[in-house]
């Protein structure tokens, strides 16, 4: 059942759109990520929700209740914030406690919340310390638990693990999760890292431009993705421009080299170029099963990342119809003509060398055909930078 409902919300800055046509229904006790590049309106639709701002169309409703115009502290929302916005002056118990301390409750029911909310943050003990005697960690935690006194029915955090170290930044994700799911909180949760919003999330919402580019699991969101703003935004991925040979059959052209999607290409005619999405785990370096794809090319560069081993490869081609270029995260991008592979390191893995010569091959069905992107009309150049790694 819907608990969270932001229906037509719009929200603009003079003549500048920041929020547009924003529909989304939240179940009780789901937890849902706002993912996309820096400016395309996440923290803008938070606030919304928050009630730090007003929208310029549209309604927000939880459980049922319209309170687009209530003001933030008539709002049963807790947010928790990027910078922990501690009280320097309180100490971890009066910061946990001072929304409560605000709605008037008697001391014994405070100091009981606070230390409930210790426990559950693993700071049993650190009730009177200051916030700058603790680490960004320890703040971060006080900040949520500080969100949480209240009971919010609504929980928002906005890049609330950005200023912490990646370590740090694992282990409060897993936390932050565990707490979510112990207490069954309705949660939205911006961030612009695409591996905090799949792990994290049970929906993911992939913002562009101020819209919605496309909602759904994080399964769905990786291994659909609808769009090449989705698909290069959601983990390490060649985005290729094909040129079409035969719609009816899905033969594609990529640098000159023919290869085959699953199906028909609807709509397309013979010469039309489209954008064709391929995973990089997807494909093999070996003849591949029959009626596999398989595109020639050479090694341009080897990066061993641990657990991975990601491998670009120069097409062979003609240099034609190849020009949407490689991978996009872990700064192993491509260019053009040029796709990114990975395998799964093992300590017998015979690694290629650089400039050898080699085949991929991948099935039909790794060919994803993406839509027009509904932000694609005008590139965003903030968008592109992001998406360049
Ligand atoms: P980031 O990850 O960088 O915080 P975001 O996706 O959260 O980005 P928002 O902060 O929601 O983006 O901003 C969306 C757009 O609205 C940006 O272009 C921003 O400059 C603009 N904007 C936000 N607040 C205001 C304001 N008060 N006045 C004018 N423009 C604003």
């Amino acid at each position: 059942m819907t608990f969270l409902a932001l229906k037509g919300v719009q929200k603009h800055f003079g003549g500048f759109r920041a929020v547009e046509d924003f529909n989304l229904d939240v179940e009780r006790g789901e937890f849902v990520s706002f993912l996309g590049p820096s400016g395309c309106g996440k923290t803008t639709t938070l606030r919304m929700i928050a009630g730090f701002e007003l929208p310029t169309n549209g309604t927000v409703e939880v459980d049922g209740v319209d309170i687009t115009y209530r003001p933030p502290n008539k709002r049963n929302v807790g947010m928790v914030f990027q910078s922990y916005a501690l009280f320097p002056n309180m100490t971890v118990a009066e910061n946990i406690g001072f929304g409560l301390k605000v709605r008037k409750l008697p001391a014994a029911a405070i100091r009981k919340r606070v230390d409930e909310l210790l426990e559950l943050i693993n700071l049993g003990g650190k009730e009177t310390r200051y916030p700058y005697q603790l680490s960004g960690g320890m703040q971060q935690r006080v900040a949520l638990a500080r969100a949480l006194a209240i009971e919010p029915q609504v929980l928002l955090l906005d890049e609330p693990l950005s200023a912490l170290d990646a370590k740090i930044r694992i282990s409060l994700r897993n936390e932050i999760r565990s707490i979510q799911r112990q207490l069954g909180i309705t949660t939205v949760y911006v961030t612009h890292d695409q591996e905090e919003a799949l792990s994290l999330s049970d929906r993911v919402v992939v913002m562009s431009e101020g819209r919605i580019e496309q909602v759904g699991t994080p399964f769905e969101i990786y291994n659909f993705p609808r769009t090449s703003l989705v698909a290069r935004f959601v983990g390490t991925l060649n985005v290729l421009t094909a040129r079409v040979v035969d719609a009816a059959a899905g033969r594609v052209e990529v640098d000159g080299q023919t290869i085959r999607t699953a199906g028909p290409i609807a709509g397309a005619q013979t010469g039309d170029m489209v954008t064709i999405a391929l995973r990089p785990e997807i494909m093999s370096l070996d003849e591949g099963a029959a009626g596999a794809n398989q595109l020639r090319g050479s090694i341009d560069d080897i990066t061993f990342l641990g657990a991975i081993v990601r491998i670009r490869i120069r097409l062979a081609g003609d240099g034609v119809g190849a020009g949407g270029g490689g991978a996009n995260a872990g700064g192993a991008g491509g260019g053009a003509g040029t796709v990114v592979f990975d395998t799964f390191n093992n300590p017998h893995l015979a690694v290629p060398q650089r400039g050898g010569s080699v085949t991929l091959s991948f099935p039909p069905e790794a060919c994803l055909l993406l839509e027009q992107s509904s932000a694609a009309a005008a590139p965003d150049p903030v968008a592109e930078e992001i998406l360049a790694g």
